[in-house]
């Protein structure tokens, strides 16, 4: 058996997979590779990453973050993690404007692939990206800021344009936040009061198997400096002891809730960064659907609910806002992400998918680049109206096209 990505249900089909140690080290092995792709912590559901010769990790690199207090912004090379990150920046007294449900992913792994938190009000991880330096296939190193002609295709790059050595993020000051699990949410308060319930919070997350009659939990991430809200949110009542979203997991592996207030870094992940994320044995799909569809796209889901509940291990619903970034999922749309966690069965989840890929994709839903989708009809790429854009800037960035894998192949045609 050869290396796995970090689920194990993808084993890396790339002739070697390296680690160098500095960057002229990368460079030469990237100029010298027939294909090659870069690797992050391997936290991607199918092979995006993946590549048929040489596959170089990011881990080995000299890891560096740098704050530029003066310009609010943070310098850090693209194999650091987020939680590494965080905690560098919150002992300097800075923060990042969100999290994903973990802190393990590196930060150019998960820009590549426009991962996000929730909140109404936030952008996904990349749209914080405010200059970019890629290492390209001819080992020439691109500078790309924030108003470049082709940063916002840069951005969200699925790895197409070369190796992202460093990125500069915007910070802000340092907050604190809080977190409050609410059980029992009615379906009648999310169909019918979306906008209240998800606008309830700095961050919300909606936990259900979409067999049950309420939602089991409504997971708010308020600031602190607000006012609470009360023990009743919309019929769901708070509860008095932490929970895991995944009701048989250890709830030592998520952030302290209970409404105690601490830094945004040990809030705003559900997962704590010292242990597991999620479960381990689980395979992840989600399709982000553009908001005005998401109680269509809800409805939609719940009445597949005999299909996906006996592969489902748990189901979130979040909120993120629009930009302009080319391949993101939330490109020119404010939109709602409907995230699946399967249990590791491949083929149990890819006789599923297609059922929900037919009530979904037509809604104009975007799946996660990073999580496990299908697309049999091959209605992706019609749900990007700058995926021309892109093509021809990968084109521009690697002409010989040593870095389009089986993944852009499929994507790009
Ligand atoms: C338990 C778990 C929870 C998750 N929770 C969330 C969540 O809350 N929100 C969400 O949106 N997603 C979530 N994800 C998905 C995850 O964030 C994405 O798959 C992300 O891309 C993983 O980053 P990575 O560093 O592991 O990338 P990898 O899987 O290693 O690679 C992903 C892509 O990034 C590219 N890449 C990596 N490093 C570089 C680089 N330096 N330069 C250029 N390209 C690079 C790779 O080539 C590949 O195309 C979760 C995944 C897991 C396993």
């Amino acid at each position: 058996m050869g290396e796995l990505n970090w689920a194990g249900n993808h084993e890396y089909r790339a002739a070697r997979i390296v680690r160098p140690e500095s960057v002229d080290e990368l460079r030469e092995l990237v100029v010298g590779a027939r294909a090659v792709r870069a690797l992050g912590s391997r936290h991607s559901f199918n092979d995006l990453a993946d590549t048929s010769d040489l596959l170089v990790s990011t881990a080995g690199l000299p890891a560096s973050i740098s704050i530029d207090e003066e310009a609010r912004a943070v310098t850090v090379s693209g194999g650091v993690r987020y939680g590494d990150l965080a905690r560098e920046l919150q002992a300097a007294g800075w923060a990042l404007h969100n999290l994903a449900s973990l802190p393990h992913i590196s930060v150019a792994g998960a820009i590549a692939t426009a991962t996000h938190g929730s909140g109404d009000r936030n952008g996904n991880l990349a749209t914080a990206v405010r200059g970019l330096r890629i290492l390209t296939a001819s080992g020439e190193i691109v500078e790309l800021r924030r108003g470049d002609e082709g940063f916002d295709g840069a951005v969200v790059s699925l790895g197409a344009l070369g190796v992202v050595i460093d990125v500069t993020l915007d910070i802000r000051p340092s907050f604190d936040a809080r977190q409050r699990l609410f059980e029992k949410l009615p379906w009648e308060a999310v169909t019918g009061r979306f906008d209240e319930v998800t606008s309830a919070a700095y961050s919300v997350s909606l936990f259900t198997t979409w067999e049950e009659d309420t939602v089991a939990l409504a997971w708010l991430k308020e600031l602190d400096g607000g006012s609470p809200i009360g023990d009743d949110f919309l019929g769901a009542r708070a509860l008095t002891e932490a929970r895991h979203m995944i009701p048989t997991m250890d709830v030592r592996n998520t952030t302290q809730q209970l409404g105690v207030v601490g830094p945004w870094s040990e809030r705003l992940a559900h997962f704590r960064f010292e242990f597991t994320p999620s479960n381990g044995a689980e395979i992840q799909s989600e399709y982000l659907v553009p908001r005005p569809r998401a109680v269509e796209a809800i409805e939609a889901v719940r009445a597949l609910a005999h299909v996906v509940a006996p592969l489902l291990q748990i189901s979130e619903i979040r909120t993120v806002a629009a930009d302009e970034l080319w391949l993101s999922s939330a490109y020119g749309t404010d939109a709602v992400g409907l995230h699946f966690t399967w249990v590791r069965d491949q083929a149990g989840v890819e006789a599923v998918l297609p059922a929900l890929e037919e009530a979904l994709l037509p809604l104009g839903a975007r799946p996660h680049w990073g999580k496990l989708y299908l697309d049999r009809d091959g209605l992706v790429p019609a749900l990007y109206p700058r995926l021309g854009d892109f093509r021809a800037l990968t084109e521009r960035f690697d002409p010989e096209q040593r870095f389009r894998n089986a993944f852009l192949a499929r994507l790009l045609g």
